[in-house]
C-alpha cells in the first residue's frame, strides 16, 4: 500500500445501485494518483458491483467490512474470506469497533479472522481502539496494545509486513469528536513500537491509519501528525465530494 492510505468504510450504506452510482461519480472526479492508496469497503452485497464498476480503475482497491473465521460451512448469514476474494475484494476490515461492541466480537475472533484473511490472500486492516471510559481510566495504551497483540497472534511476519492497522478510538466513531492529532500520534507511536517488537524494521512500512469522525475539515491536520499514515473514514466517505476532497488531502 502506497502511503497515505485513504479507506472508506461505508458501513451498512450504499446497496448495489447506490454503490454503482457512487463509483461512477467518484471516478469521474478522482483521477489515478500514484502517490497514495484509495480503498473502498462497501457492504458485502455491493462488493461485486463495485469491483465491476472499477474494472478500468486498478488504482482503487476494494475490501469487505468483515469475514467469518472459517472458509465455508454452516454459518448462516456470514461471508468467508475465499468468497470475498472470489468476489474481487483484496482487503478486509477486522475488529472494527462496531463488530467488537455491537456484535460482541472478541480478540480471539479478530485473530482468527486475520488468519482467515491470510489464508485467502486478503490484506487485513486490523482496527483497534479504546472506549471513552477506558480512556478516562488511563487504559488507552493497554487496551489498544492488547487488541493489537491478540489480532496479530496468528499472522505470519510476512502478512504483518503487508497489512495495515487502524487506530479508531470508539468514542470518536460517528460522534463528531476526534482525537487531537497529538493524541492520535501518541497512540500511533505505541502501535509502531509494538509492531517493531513483532516484525522489526518492517514495522516502519506498515500503514497506521486514524479513524473517528474524520471530515474534510480535520483530515489534513490528522494526516500531518507523526505516525499517521492514512485515514479510515466512515460518514464522510458516503458523499462523493467530501470523499474526493479527503482523498486529495
Ligand atoms: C468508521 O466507521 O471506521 C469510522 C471511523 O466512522 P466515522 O468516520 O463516521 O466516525
Amino acid at each position: 500500500m502506497q502511503r497515505p492510505v485513504f479507506a472508506a468504510n461505508w458501513k451498512m450504506n450504499h446497496g448495489p445501485s447506490a454503490a454503482r452510482a457512487f463509483v461512477a461519480e467518484f471516478t469521474a472526479k478522482w483521477s489515478p494518483h500514484a502517490d497514495r492508496t484509495v480503498l473502498l469497503f462497501p457492504p458485502a452485497l455491493s462488493v461485486s458491483t463495485v469491483v465491476e464498476a472499477l474494472s478500468s480503475r486498478s488504482d482503487i482497491g476494494v475490501g469487505v467490512q468483515n469475514i467469518w473465521t472459517e472458509d465455508r460451512g454452516a454459518f448462516t448469514g456470514e461471508n468467508s474470506a475465499p468468497m470475498a476474494r472470489d468476489a474481487g475484494a483484496r482487503f478486509v476490515l477486522v475488529g472494527h469497533s462496531e463488530r467488537r461492541h455491537v456484535f460482541g466480537e472478541t480478540d480471539e475472533q479478530a485473530a482468527l479472522k486475520c488468519a482467515a484473511a491470510e489464508r485467502s490472500q486478503l490484506t487485513p486492516i486490523l482496527c483497534v481502539g479504546e472506549l471513552l471510559e477506558q480512556r478516562q481510566a488511563g487504559e488507552t495504551e493497554s487496551v489498544v496494545l492488547r487488541q493489537l497483540k491478540a489480532g496479530l497472534a496468528k499472522l505470519s511476519s510476512a502478512a504483518i509486513g503487508s497489512m495495515a492497522v487502524a487506530y479508531e478510538p470508539v468514542w470518536a466513531i460517528g460522534t463528531g469528536k476526534t482525537a487531537t492529532p497529538g493524541d492520535a500520534s501518541v497512540v500511533h507511536a505505541e502501535i509502531r513500537k509494538a509492531l517493531e517488537t513483532r516484525v522489526g524494521a518492517a514495522a516502519g512500512a506498515i500503514p497506521i491509519l486514524y479513524g473517528g469522525s474524520v471530515s474534510t475539515g480535520n483530515a489534513a491536520a490528522l494526516l500531518a501528525a507523526k505516525n499517521v499514515d492514512g485515514l479510515l473514514v466512515g460518514g464522510a466517505s458516503l458523499k462523493v465530494d467530501d470523499w474526493a476532497l479527503i482523498c486529495g488531502t
